[in-house]
């Protein structure tokens, strides 16, 4: 799978427990598919999948529309927990997190819708 923001061929597989998620090598962005995102915060995995030494995409490159390779659809850009601004995929309910921002929700889990 490609990597719906800085559309690189590959990205990794990363696993934290039972659930594989995608990694971007190049950004570090993370692709979850619909239902990881609560799974990884009420486990508490982030942390084996984002490296929180990492700094934040500067807000600049958040503006940049991030394409779904699965359904050759642009990503539709929502407000989800802690004002944190995420990427979902409206066809398959995909989403993709910024490096930076599993911690960020990871943090105040509470946040969670
Ligand atoms: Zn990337
Ligand atoms: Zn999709």
């Amino acid at each position: 799978m490609r990597c719906p923001k800085c559309r690189l061929e590959q990205m990794e597989s990363i696993q934290a427990a039972d659930l594989i998620v995608l990694r971007c090598p190049v950004c570090q962005g993370v692709l979850l598919e619909e239902g990881q995102l609560r799974a990884l915060v009420s486990q508490d995995l982030a942390r084996f999948i984002e490296d929180v030494e990492h700094h934040p995409t500067p807000d600049a490159l958040d503006e940049a529309r991030s394409h779904c390779y699965a359904c050759k659809v642009d990503m539709e850009l929502i407000r989800g927990p802690m004002d944190v601004f995420i990427n979902w995929c409206a066809s398959c309910g995909s989403i993709f997190l910024d490096q930076g921002e599993l911690t960020s929700i990871r943090q105040h889990p509470s946040g969670l819708r």
